[in-house]
């Protein structure tokens, strides 16, 4: 099969299985440079491990670590003529890559949220790997079924309190158009916390402990994002940013439940990045491209996994305490955050319409970033040649 990118809106429906081992390769590349994490973590267990934040989480704890890794994840396999999603295709070469360095790597493809992936996840805990030394939290879903209740929730993204209109970034057109959310119903904000929030997070580290796989010591961390005031109104105060306080509730939950083992559990800031999950946020994609041109005119840009090995060799695993700031987030956006920088988005802000896209806009660097979320773009890759979409697990 020839394979070429296939993008709907702000999602690519297929994915290049050579492309995306070469875009693991990439990082794990990138990760082998950096200093080795002293003392690190040894067995980790990362939920949503296959794209984005946790597929770099789980490549810099291997291969900035020595760890051995559990990823859990939700993904396609290749069926009926369809490619694999790319979380699939990259999990098939991490794995590869891991267990030829001489790591233990093993996935588990299913619904993180329910009880029977923990349960399975538990078992092979128990049998391969010993006691977890870090849980890294790391899902993005529009939906969780609440093993509970049997209810499926759907996470909205929407403004609270009024309807919000901002300028969003057509991707397939590029032009600048204006776009209007409606504002929240009181159960969009609850289903979005149900989705978003970090009960599903507790009821991993509940489960963990309670089967007493917790390694001394052992931490956790899940993400967050504030951002830019330009778009405070989608995210920080509208319902995803509901879904994120939750998930600092829960961390505080989870501190309490890792105290008998001296764990901490964690929330991290992380930066705006390129992934299937922020691209689909409106117009966060458009402030991405802003700050990509500002931060890599100015020094200081960065992508999942320059993050990433920053988060644990500088903050989780400095031979020190973690700095956290006032809230007691870790705070991976300090960057993107700085006033130079923020001053410089709020100041181009209001100049981008569609003919000032190039001026203003890294529209190129996006739109490169996009295409190797699902392995396209890649020099040392013939898209033109045949290639067997049906990969497995070995
Ligand atoms: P992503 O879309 O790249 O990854 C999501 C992961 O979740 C994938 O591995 C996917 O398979 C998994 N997943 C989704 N539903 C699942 C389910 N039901 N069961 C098992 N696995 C499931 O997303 P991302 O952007 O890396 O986001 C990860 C976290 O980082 C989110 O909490 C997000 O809010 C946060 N974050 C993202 C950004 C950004 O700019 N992308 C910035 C700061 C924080």
């Amino acid at each position: 099969m020839i394979i070429k990118p296939k993008v709907r809106g702000f999602v690519c429906v297929t994915a290049h299985p050579t492309g995306c081992a070469a875009h693991v390769k990439e990082w794990i590349d990138y990760t082998k440079n950096q200093p080795k994490i002293e003392a690190g973590p040894k067995n980790v267990l990362i939920i949503g491990a296959s794209t984005g934040y946790g597929l770099a989480s789980r490549i810099s704890a291997a291969f900035s670590s020595g760890a051995n890794t559990l990823g859990v994840f939700f993904e396609r396999a290749s069926e009926r003529g369809r490619t694999a999603t790319a979380g699939w295709y990259n999990s098939v070469a991490f794995e590869k890559e891991a267990k030829a360095a001489g790591l233990y790597a093993s996935s588990i493809n299913g619904d993180a949220f329910s009880n029977e992936v923990k349960e399975q996840a538990i078992e092979r805990i128990k049998a391969d790997m010993g006691k977890i030394d870090l849980v890294v939290y790391s899902l993005a879903s529009p939906r969780r079924t609440d093993p509970a209740t049997g209810i499926t929730h759907k996470s909205a993204l929407k403004p609270i309190g009024n309807a919000y209109t901002n300028k969003y970034l057509d991707t397939d057109k590029k032009t600048i158009q204006d776009a209007t959310l409606e504002a929240a119903a009181e159960e969009d904000i609850l289903n979005t916390v149900k989705v978003m929030g970090g009960e599903d997070w507790e009821l991993w580290i509940q489960a963990l402990v309670d089967a007493d796989l917790l390694a001394e010591g052992c931490k956790t961390v899940a993400y967050d994002y504030i951002g830019p005031k330009v778009t405070w109104p989608i995210y920080k105060d509208g319902t995803i940013g509901q879904g994120k306080l939750d998930l600092r509730r829960a961390c505080k939950a989870n501190n309490e439940r890792l105290s008998a083992i001296n764990g901490t559990s964690f929330v991290s800031v992380n930066k705006a990045v390129v992934t299937q999950a922020s691209s689909a946020i409106p117009g966060v994609n458009l402030y991405i491209t802003v700050l990509f041109k500002i931060m890599k005119e100015l020094g200081g840009h960065e992508g999942c996994i320059e993050q990433i090995c920053r988060l644990m060799t500088d903050r989780l695993y400095n031979n020190g305490e973690t700095p956290v700031d006032e809230q007691g987030l870790i705070r991976m956006d300090d960057w993107e955050m700085e006033p130079k920088i923020q001053d410089l988005v709020s100041e181009i802000w209001p100049k981008i319409i569609t003919d000032t896209i190039d001026e203003y806009c890294d529209f190129p660097g996006y739109q490169e970033d996009f295409l190797k979320l699902f392995g396209f773009g890649f020099d040392s890759v013939d898209y033109n040649a045949e290639v067997e979409p049906e990969v497995v697990f070995d």
